[in-house]
């Protein structure tokens, strides 16, 4: 290693900065939106866009091993650790500082690192990645969220790639009248909530947020007007949700989530639908329960049940609420990360959908 390095105990490597105009407000929320070391050693970043980022290295000490880390603006809502594996000792997720959010990756011992190598790289106005070490051994992801979800992904998506390795039946979306129907799609959480956090930090709310957006794509391209309660990360209470689908006279109101088992358990997967009165909230609950079932073989039919949620219950349209798997169930979770099965997902929600709609009007 370079005497620089050797110097001083507490000497920064400073590694990389950003400069850039659009500064935060101290008050906002963290910017860092996702984030994923993959088994490669490449450390993927996702934050909001235009994100001043700076990175930092220490070589170990008495307390620490060596660590790399990056602040960012914006407030961390939860601190946290998660426990590493391979080279990694752990990762921390700290508040150095109000208004500002840290991600600190502590490595193991005897790992060799040359960061006077390193490079953070842009890849997008929203997306970083850097290549921290090689692993020697085996090394199992470790990340949260999906870094691989672009504000402009899906217009961009302009021919439904996603359903081409699909070529079955279940890509035929039935047919409705153009123009009639009013869909409102409700994405759960948001914002500071989010939602349930499943294995390997897979977050709900980013999940169903995706899923949502597609499943309005699909609706639309059908001639279904569809309106989304929340259209990103953002807060949202329930009131607005159901007072919003109210306001807007719509035909139907299906709220997207994701599961998570008390106690984490990650033998408990499956999906379910719920709906809280009359039969026409039962029969699409059927429906989009039936077409999201064929796209998670082995994943457990856990029913259509009458539920008391909130924003089924207020609604005064027929309603359900779908939870499309749990994220702390091994399966699931495995699945709900990749992105084709998101896409499946999506589309086997709007074709229950579609198929309410051709049926009931
Ligand atoms: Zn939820």
């Amino acid at each position: 290693m370079s005497k620089f390095l050797n110097k001083k105990l507490f000497h920064y490597l400073y590694v990389f900065l950003f400069l850039n105009s659009a500064i935060l407000p101290v008050k906002s929320s963290s910017a860092l939106a996702a984030w994923s070391l993959k088994t490669n050693g490449v450390l993927e970043l996702r934050t909001k866009s235009n994100t001043n980022l700076k990175a930092y290295f220490q070589r170990a000490n008495q307390i620490y091993g060596d660590r790399f880390w990056v602040d960012f603006p914006g407030e961390l809502k939860k601190p946290r650790t998660i426990r590493g594996n391979g080279s990694i000792k752990e990762i921390r997720l700290g508040k150095p500082e109000n208004g500002k959010t840290r991600l600190v990756i502590e490595f193991k011992e005897n790992t060799y690192l040359n960061p006077l190598t390193w490079r953070m790289v842009g890849l997008d106005k929203n997306r970083w990645r850097i290549k921290l070490f090689r692993p020697k051994s085996s090394f199992k992801r470790i990340g949260e969220g999906l870094v691989t979800t672009r504000d402009s992904n899906f217009k961009k998506n302009k021919n439904i790639n996603y359903l081409k390795n699909r070529g079955q039946n279940y890509l035929q979306l039935p047919n409705v009248k153009q123009n009639k129907f009013k869909v409102v799609i409700d994405p759960g959480h948001g914002g500071l909530d989010p939602g349930a956090i499943g294995i390997g930090g897979i977050r709900e709310t980013d999940v169903v947020l995706e899923v949502s957006k597609i499943v309005k794509k699909l609706l639309s391209e059908k001639g279904v007007k569809v309106s989304l309660t929340r259209n990103n990360e953002v807060d949202l209470d329930l009131f607005p949700r159901v007072s919003f689908a109210n306001k807007m006279n719509a035909d139907i109101f299906v709220s997207i989530h994701a599961n998570a088992s008390r106690g984490k358990r990650r033998d408990i997967n499956g999906l379910e639908t719920f709906y809280f009165r009359g039969w026409r909230g039962r029969l699409l609950a059927k429906k989009i329960q039936k077409q999201i079932l064929r796209v998670s073989p082995g994943s457990p039919d856990r029913g259509v049940k009458q539920g008391r949620f909130y924003v089924i219950k207020n609604t005064r349209m027929p309603a359900v609420l779908v939870e499309i798997g749990f994220l702390t169930g091994r399966l699931d979770a495995r699945r709900l990360e990749k992105e084709a099965h998101r896409k499946r997902i999506a589309y086997a929600i709007a074709k229950g959908i579609l198929e309410y709609l051709s049926k009931v009007g």
